[in-house]
């Protein structure tokens, strides 16, 4: 509908509505004290965004995954060695390198997550872990696979893993995760 000036006058009605789960009111108009009280309305929408994400310089790292292959960065001066994708020592500030990291470590930590972000809810619970490479600095935080994140034992300290990679890249840091040996 519109006006005399060809302005719309209300908004379009659509076919769809908002799915609602509980929508409480009080009885009007006594009950506005009510309201203060009142329990939050819950709706569900769909929410969906395409986000374009670059991984510049840390592309090499994540088609090594998709290939099988973990490579750190290796800092040209003082030779430290990093498990994640580094463009510079964080020591000394120098140019890395990149070098093949062997596909066997050993588990320096892990936690067993219990609650996560939507993406890996549906995974609940799941154990995270700190994976130590011989001859690296820093530790990669990666997913162990093949326990049982419900009967957590300090036996997994130390102990030996294998890294596995998605059959089926998804070309996210996700692609690897790690068993214990012989899994
Ligand atoms: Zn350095």
């Amino acid at each position: 509908m519109a006006d005399k000036k060809g302005i719309p006058m209300r908004l379009p009605e659509t076919e769809t509505a908002t799915e609602v789960y509980s929508l409480p009111f009080p009885e009007l108009p006594k009950d506005l004290g009510a309201l203060k009280g009142m329990k939050p309305i819950v709706v569900k929408q769909p929410y969906h965004i395409d986000y374009i994400h670059s991984y510049g310089q840390d592309s090499p790292w994540i088609a090594g995954l998709s290939n099988g292959t973990i490579l750190g960065s290796r800092c040209k001066r003082c030779r430290n060695t990093y498990p994640q994708p580094r463009g510079h020592c964080m020591d000394c500030g120098d140019e890395t390198e990149w070098v093949v990291l062997p596909n066997k470590a050993k588990v320096h930590t892990f936690t067993v997550c219990h609650f996560g972000s939507q993406e890996f809810l549906p995974e609940c619970p799941f154990v995270l872990c700190l994976i130590e490479f011989k001859g690296c600095e820093t530790l990669l935080l990666s997913r162990l696979m093949g326990v049982d994140p419900l009967k957590p034992s300090l036996k997994w300290v130390g102990m030996e893993v294998e890294a596995k990679f998605r059959r089926l890249s998804k070309t996210k840091p996700t692609d690897v995760y790690f068993v214990p040996v012989g899994s």
